[in-house]
C-alpha cells in the first residue's frame, strides 16, 4: 500500500495550496481528485465566470460608445466564441495546476476517495467500464473536497441548470430564468443580460443579496432593472416541465414562463457524499465538517479546509486555510486564519465589493448613536457624456469617538479592485481622519472615499 505523510482529498484551490506547501516542507503528499484538477474556482466558478463577466461587459461600452464619438456598423458579442475561448483558458489552467503539482513533488491520484479506516483511503475510478481501486495510507488526512450547487426540491428540478452547467454550454438560449438572489444568481443574470439574453430573475426574498448592506443591494436592484433584467421579488419557482431548450417554469405567483433554460443559483452545500466520514467518527454539523481554528476536526490527524467547512466559502480563504495548516504542521510555523475581516465582491453589472460590517450589522453591534455613516452617490465621469443613469455608491461605516472605520462598501466600476486596497487600511485599524488625511487622486471614483463629509 502506498503510504504518505499527508493525503489531501480534493484538488481545488485549498487542497492544491495545502499539498504544495506541505511538499515544500518535505512531506510526502498524495492528492486525490476524482474530477478535474483546479476545483470549483478554476474549472466551474470564479475563473470562467470572471472571463464571461469581461466578455459580457463589452455591451456596456457598446451602449455609450457613440457618445464618445465611436462609430461602427454593428457590434455584437458572439457567446459561442466567448464560451469556447473560456473553455480553452480553463483547459490551460487545469494543465498548469497538474504541472505545478508535479513540480512540487505531489503525487496526483486520480479517482474518488473514501475513508476505509481513520488512516486509509480507498480511491476508485472508472476507466471505460473497468473500475480501478487503490488503497493508500496517510499519517494525516486533509479533507478539502469543496461544495456542490443545490437544486430546490420542486417537480422537474433536474431539468434546470446549476452553475456548473453554464460553462459547459456551446451556445446560450434566447431566454433564461435565473432562480435566486445571491452571488451566483446576480452575477450570471448580469452576464446573460450583457450577452443579449432575455433574463427573468426570481428571488424568493424581498431584496437581492441578503446579508449585504441594504443600500447597496437596493442600488444594484435598480441598476439591474434599468439594464433590462426582469426581477420578480417574493417569487418562487414551483415546478419545471418540458425539455431542454423548451421549458415551462411555473411560479407561486401563478405565472408560467416559457424559456430556453432555468438556472438554479439557490446556494451550495459541502460535498460530503460518499466520503464515509461518519465511519471514522469525524463530527459534522448538518453537512459541514466541524473544525477548530487550526482546521483540525475532532479526530486528531484529520483536518478540513475550505467550502467543506462551510465557514467563508471563498477561494482566498480556502487557500489561506490550506497554507496555514501546512505551515503549522510541516513548517514549524504555527498559524491560523483570521476570518474576521474578509473582503468579498459580487461581479454583477455594476460590481459590488465590501469589507467589514454593513450599516445594519454596525448599528446592531455598537448601537445607533455610536455609528456614523458617510456616503457618496454620483454618476461616474465615465458615464457623464452618455444618457445612462448609471450611478455608483460609496459608503463608509465609522464607529466610536476614535472614528474607526469598520465597514467600507461600494457599488460601481472597479469596486472589487478599490475595496481590495481599502481592506489593507481597514485591517490596520484606519480611522476616518486617516482617510481624510490621504490626498485624493483626481479624477477617480475612489477619491470620494477620502473626501467624504
Ligand atoms: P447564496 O447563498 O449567495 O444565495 C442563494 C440564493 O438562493 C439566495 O438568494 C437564497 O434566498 C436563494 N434560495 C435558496 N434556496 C432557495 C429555494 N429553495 N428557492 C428559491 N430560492 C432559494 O448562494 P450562491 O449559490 O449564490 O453562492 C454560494 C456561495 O459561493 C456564496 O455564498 C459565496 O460564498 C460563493 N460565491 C462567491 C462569489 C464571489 O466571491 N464573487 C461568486 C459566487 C459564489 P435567501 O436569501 O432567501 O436564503
Amino acid at each position: 500500500m502506498n503510504s504518505f505523510d499527508l493525503i489531501v482529498l480534493g484538488g481545488g484551490s485549498g487542497g492544491l495550496a495545502a499539498a504544495k506547501r506541505a511538499a515544500k516542507y518535505g512531506a510526502r503528499v498524495g492528492l486525490v481528485e476524482g474530477d478535474r484538477v483546479g476545483g470549483t474556482c478554476v474549472i466551474r466558478g470564479c475563473v470562467p465566470k470572471k472571463l464571461l463577466v469581461y466578455g459580457a461587459s463589452y455591451s456596456q461600452y457598446f451602449k455609450i460608445a457613440s457618445d464618445f464619438g465611436v462609430e461602427w456598423k454593428e457590434a455584437r458579442i458572439d457567446a459561442q466564441v466567448l464560451l469556447k475561448n473560456v473553455r480553452n483558458e480553463v483547459n490551460r489552467l487545469n494543465q498548469l495546476h497538474i504541472d505545478l503539482l508535479s513540480r512540487a513533488g505531489v503525487d496526483l491520484i486520480r479517482g474518488w476517495g473514501r475513508f476505509t479506516s481513520p488512516n486509509t483511503i480507498l480511491v476508485e475510478r472508472k476507466e471505460g467500464n473497468v473500475k480501478k481501486q487503490i488503497e493508500i495510507h496517510g499519517e494525516r488526512i486533509l479533507v478539502a473536497v469543496g461544495g456542490h450547487a443545490r437544486r430546490p426540491d420542486i417537480p422537474g428540478a433536474e431539468l434546470g441548470w446549476i452553475s456548473d452547467d453554464v460553462f459547459l454550454q456551446e451556445q446560450f438560449p434566447k431566454k433564461v430564468v435565473v432562480v435566486g438572489g445571491g452571488y451566483i444568481a446576480c452575477e450570471l443574470a448580469c452576464i446573460f443580460n450583457g450577452l443579449g439574453i432575455n433574463v427573468i430573475q426570481l428571488v424568493r426574498g424581498n431584496s437581492l443579496l441578503r446579508g449585504f448592506d441594504s443600500e447597496l443591494s437596493a442600488s444594484l436592484y435598480e441598476s439591474m432593472i434599468r439594464d433590462g433584467i426582469e426581477i420578480h421579488l417574493c417569487c418562487q419557482i414551483s415546478s419545471l416541465e418540458g425539455e431542454i431548450g423548451h421549458l415551462k417554469a411555473a411560479t407561486n405567483c401563478d405565472q408560467i414562463i416559457n424559456c430556453g433554460a432555468v438556472l438554479f443559483a439557490t446556494g451550495r452545500s459541502p460535498l460530503l457524499n460518499g466520503l464515509n466520514l461518519e465511519s471514522v467518527g469525524v463530527k459534522c454539523s448538518g453537512d459541514k465538517v466541524l473544525v477548530d481554528i487550526n482546521q483540525s476536526t475532532n479526530i486528531k490527524h484529520i483536518y478540513a479546509i475550505g467550502d467543506v467547512t462551510d465557514n467563508i466559502n471563498l477561494t482566498p480563504v480556502a487557500i489561506a486555510e490550506g497554507r496555514a495548516f501546512a505551515d503549522s504542521i510541516y513548517g514549524n510555523k504555527p498559524s491560523h486564519v483570521d476570518h474576521s475581516l474578509v473582503a468579498s465582491a459580487v461581479f454583477s453589472q455594476p460590481e459590488i465589493a465590501t469589507v467589514g460590517l454593513t450599516e445594519e450589522q454596525a448599528v446592531k453591534t455598537y448601537g445607533e448613536k455610536n455609528v456614523c455613516i458617510y456616503r457618496a452617490r454620483f454618476r461616474p465621469m465615465s458615464k457623464s457624456l452618455s444618457k445612462t443613469d448609471q450611478h455608483c455608491l460609496l459608503k463608509l461605516i465609522v464607529e466610536g469617538v476614535n472614528q474607526r472605520i469598520i465597514g467600507c462598501h461600494m457599488l460601481g466600476e472597479n469596486a472589487a479592485e478599490i475595496i481590495q486596497m481599502a481592506s489593507i487600511a481597514i485591517g490596520m485599524g484606519a480611522t476616518k481622519s486617516d482617510f481624510d488625511n490621504t490626498m485624493a487622486l483626481h479624477p477617480t471614483i475612489s477619491e470620494e472615499f477620502v473626501t467624504m463629509i
